[in-house]
C-alpha cells in the first residue's frame, strides 16, 4: 500500500496575477514558515488605500501577489528560532514587514528607515488569505480587549494619525486641524481629541459636522462654504494641521491657517505638487512635514493607546471572497470609514 500524502489543507487567498488584474480567490497550500518567521492565522486584514499599489502595479512587485498589510490573527506555527513569540498569541502585522538590521539606519536604530525594509502585500504575501507567514521583525501584540476587525485598521490609518501627532510639536490645549473625515481622519480627530488637543475638524460639505463633534471635534469647519485657512485663523492659527485627505489642492489651501510655528502633517498620500510660497514659510516659521506608518513599536503603543482611551475605527466588513468588493468600496471613497476583509 502507498503511504498516505501529509495532509495540507488547501487554504483560500484573495490574489492579483498580474498589475491591474482582477482579484482571484484562489486555493493554495498553508504555507510553512520558515526560520525567524511565525505563521499566523488571519482573523482579518484590513483595506488600506496603499494596497492600490499591489492592485495596479509597483516596481519590484512579483505576481502573483496577496495584498494587506493591516492583519489581525493568531500565531498558528513558530518557525525554526522563534523564541519570543507563542503559538495561540494574538498578532498584528502593519506597513513595517521587517528591517534587514544591517543598513546605515538600521544601524542607528532607525528601523523605519531601512533601506531594504519590507512591505506585506508588497514584497511579500500579505493578508487577503486565510493563513499568513510573517517576520518576528513585523509582528506587534495585539490587546486582549481590542477585537481583530477593531485592530486591523489601527494597525496602518491607525498607528500613521497617532504617530504623526504624538511627533507633531502640539501640546495639551494646542489648536490642532484635521483636514478630511475619511479613513484616516476619524481616526485622527480621536487621537487629537484624547490627547488633550482643541481640535478643529475640517471637511467638504455639513454631512460629517455631527459625526466629527462626536468623535471628539471642538469645532467643525466646512470648507465648501468657507475658507476654512481664515476660519482657523479666527481661532488663533492651528499649531499643527493633520492633512488626511489626498488632495494637494485642500492641503496648499489650509497652509495660512497655521498659527506662529505651526506644521502641516501630511498623511493623504498624493502624487500632485503642494503649492506654498517660500514666503508662507518665512513668515510665522511654519514647517511641513510628511509622515509614514511606524515599526511594530509604534503599532502596539498605538492599540494600547486605543485600548487606554476607546478610540476604535468605524468599520465595514466584507468576507475575504468578496475581496473585490471591499476593493472597490474603499476605491469609492464611500465607505464608513474602513473596510475590512474578515476569514
Ligand atoms: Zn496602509
Ligand atoms: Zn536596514
Amino acid at each position: 500500500m502507498a503511504t498516505a500524502k501529509a495532509a495540507t489543507a488547501p487554504m483560500k487567498a484573495a490574489q492579483i496575477s498580474k498589475p491591474g488584474g482582477d482579484f482571484e480567490i484562489v486555493e493554495r497550500e498553508i504555507p510553512k514558515p520558515p526560520p525567524g518567521h511565525v505563521r499566523i492565522k488571519v482573523q482579518a486584514c484590513g483595506v488600506c488605500h496603499s494596497d492600490v499599489l499591489t492592485k495596479d502595479g509597483w516596481p519590484g512587485i512579483e505576481y502573483p501577489r496577496v495584498p494587506g498589510h493591516e492583519v489581525a490573527g493568531i500565531i498558528d506555527e513558530l518557525g525554526a528560532g522563534v523564541s519570543e513569540w507563542k503559538q495561540g498569541q494574538r498578532v498584528g502585522v502593519g506597513w513595517h514587514g521587517g528591517q534587514d538590521g544591517t543598513c546605515l539606519s538600521c544601524r542607528r536604530g532607525d528601523f523605519r528607515n531601512c533601506r531594504n525594509r519590507k512591505i506585506p502585500g508588497i514584497s511579500f504575501d500579505g493578508g487577503y488569505q486565510e493563513y499568513m507567514v510573517a517576520p518576528v521583525e513585523a509582528l506587534a501584540a495585539i490587546p486582549e480587549s481590542l477585537s481583530a476587525i477593531e485592530a486591523a485598521p489601527l494597525l496602518c490609518a491607525g498607528i500613521t494619525t497617532f504617530g504623526a501627532l504624538r511627533q507633531s510639536g502640539a501640546v495639551p490645549g494646542d489648536l490642532v486641524a484635521v483636514q478630511g473625515v475619511g479613513g484616516l481622519g476619524h481616526l485622527g480627530i480621536q487621537f487629537a481629541s484624547k490627547f488633550g488637543y482643541k481640535v478643529a475638524a475640517i471637511g467638504r460639505g455639513s454631512e460629517n459636522a455631527a459625526l466629527a463633534k462626536k468623535l471628539g471635534a471642538t469645532v467643525y469647519i466646512d470648507s465648501k462654504s468657507t475658507n476654512a485657512a481664515q476660519e482657523l485663523q479666527k481661532l488663533g492659527g492651528a499649531q499643527v494641521i493633520l492633512a488626511t485627505a489626498p488632495s494637494s489642492k485642500a492641503m496648499s489651501e489650509l497652509i495660512d491657517g497655521l498659527g506662529p510655528n505651526g506644521k502641516l502633517m501630511v498623511v493623504g498620500a498624493s502624487t500632485d505638487p503642494i503649492e506654498v510660497t517660500p514666503v508662507q514659510l518665512i513668515f510665522g516659521n511654519h514647517a511641513i512635514q510628511g509622515w509614514a506608518a511606524g515599526t511594530p513599536t509604534d503599532s502596539e503603543d498605538t492599540l494600547r493607546f486605543a485600548e487606554l482611551t476607546g478610540v476604535r475605527p468605524m468599520i465595514e466588513t466584507y468576507p475575504l471572497e468578496k475581496a473585490a468588493e471591499g476593493y472597490a468600496r474603499m476605491i469609492s471613497g464611500k465607505a464608513q470609514f474602513r473596510v475590512v476583509l474578515t476569514m
